[in-house]
């Protein structure tokens, strides 16, 4: 194993393989430290039933935009531009539910803005409608969102959230995009990063299989797992780990199920379990056309079906999808695959949300520490935290800091 380099990246995720890339290719020694045996993080494709499931990240957001388009792209990449099915029209609403519905999603969004822009910020729950129709429904599309439930999320961190509207999809998984761009860049694998020592005159960092020594360090690991690591920093750097701690992970986790007789369904429908609980599952029908169901769960539902074990998931599908479809309907569905983000020690959890009043902590988290010492990773964007392509633009902007710093 290499023991010696000039910039080490801790996390091979969507971040850490965009600053590796982007530093090994300008000629700059450098080493991605990975705690698994892949790169990719929560960018994670793999073949079931044979097809490509991404169990993370899935989608190209602000597609038109995104690095990730482009690099997935020049890597020979077949694009899906069917809108999304949340763009779309859903099963299972009566004739102008969906409409009212709408409606009141836009309304609770205005009103989420309002709030932005007044003094002090508060929760999202605050421009929920008293008694509103459609809370809970509103609630369960929060936690798709932003993996928290409205009574934790930040409105101002909701707000700032930039986006194009154009949601593409990479055929071949967009976790398989992300790790062959870190193809050929020097990574470490299997190799848990326990202490970052920056006492000394160069870094000393210790992993699961010895010390490497660096002049530099890109730091991109999650939040929640940064928050646990209070003793990732030798002397101890209280402020960063104070802010990962205000930008906890939520957590959606997505369950694939195999459908029997799929034809029956419109290619990429989405149906919900329930349309006045927050617990409650969003069901994409069809992904690609495949003859499978995506279910994705989010917030406090996916956190009770973590800890009731895997197949807890499949259980509240059939109970959920038999109450609309029929009892008949459990016969046509079988489990393909499940990952459990809360429980993955490399992740715990989906992607970060500002807790009310700590938006700040995104540039905290940032900023570098002695030019020796960068950030990266979703929860260090302002605009685009959450997402695939917010992790590479901070990855990137690391990667050109330390450029930078190496200079003077
Ligand atoms: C279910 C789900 C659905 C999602 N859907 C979308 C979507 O449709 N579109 C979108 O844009 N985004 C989506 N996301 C979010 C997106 O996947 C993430 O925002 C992005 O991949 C984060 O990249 P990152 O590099 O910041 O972090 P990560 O990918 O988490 O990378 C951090 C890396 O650090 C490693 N690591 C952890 N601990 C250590 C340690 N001690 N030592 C060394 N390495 C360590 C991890 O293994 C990981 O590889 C989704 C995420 C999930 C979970």
């Amino acid at each position: 194993m290499k023991s010696d380099t000039d910039v080490a990246i801790i996390g091979g995720g969507a971040a850490g393989v965009a600053a590796g890339r982007h530093l090994h290719d300008a000629g700059i020694d450098c080493l991605i430290i990975e705690a698994r045996n892949r790169l990719g993080g929560r960018a994670f494709t793999e073949t079931h039933a044979g097809h490509p499931i991404d169990l993370g990240c899935g989608w190209l957001h602000s597609a038109d935009k995104n690095e990730w388009t482009r690099i997935a792209k020049a890597q020979g990449r077949k694009i899906d531009e069917t809108p999304p099915p949340w763009a779309r029209s859903s099963l299972g609403f009566k004739p102008g539910e969906q409409h009212d519905y709408r409606e009141a999603f836009d309304e609770f969004e205005a009103r989420v803005s309002k709030l932005a822009r007044a003094d002090g910020d508060v929760a999202l729950s605050a421009a929920l409608e008293p008694n509103g129709r459609w809370n809970g429904l509103i609630g369960a599309v929060v936690t798709f969102i932003s993996g928290g439930e409205t009574g934790e999320v930040s409105a101002l961190d909701y707000e700032n959230y930039a986006h194009t509207d154009v949601n593409w999809r990479a055929v071949e998984g967009y976790g398989a995009v992300i790790a062959k761009h870190g193809e050929g860049v020097p990574v470490a694998f299997d190799n848990a990063v326990r202490r970052i020592d920056h006492s000394g005159k160069r870094l000393a960092i210790e992993t699961a299989k010895g010390t490497i020594t660096a002049d530099r360090v890109i730091v991109t690991l999650p939040t929640t797992v940064l928050a646990e690591m209070e003793g990732l920093f030798k002397p101890a750097l209280p402020g960063k780990i104070d802010a990962a701690r205000n930008l906890p992970l939520g957590l959606d986790d997505k369950l694939f199920i195999a459908l029997d007789r799929p034809e029956e369904f419109e290619k990429d429908s989405r149906l919900f379990g329930a349309k006045n609980d927050s617990k409650t599952a969003a069901y994409h029908i069809r992904p690609f056309g495949r003859a499978m169901i995506e279910g994705f769960f989010g917030g406090a539902n996916a956190r009770e079906l973590e800890a009731a074990g895997e197949g807890a998931f499949f259980d509240f599908a059939v109970s959920e999808l038999t109450a609309i479809l029929g009892n008949d309907f459990a016969k046509r569905i079988k489990p393909i695959t499940i990952h459990r983000w809360a429980a993955d020690p490399f992740t715990r959890g989906a992607y970060s949300y500002a807790v009310p009043g700590k938006v700040d902590c995104r540039a905290v988290l940032a900023a570098p520490v002695d030019g020796r010492l960068f950030f990266a990773g979703e929860a260090c964007s302002k605009h685009d935290y959450s997402t695939a392509h917010g992790a590479y633009r901070t990855g990137i902007a690391a990667a050109e800091q330390v450029m930078a710093a190496r200079k003077k």
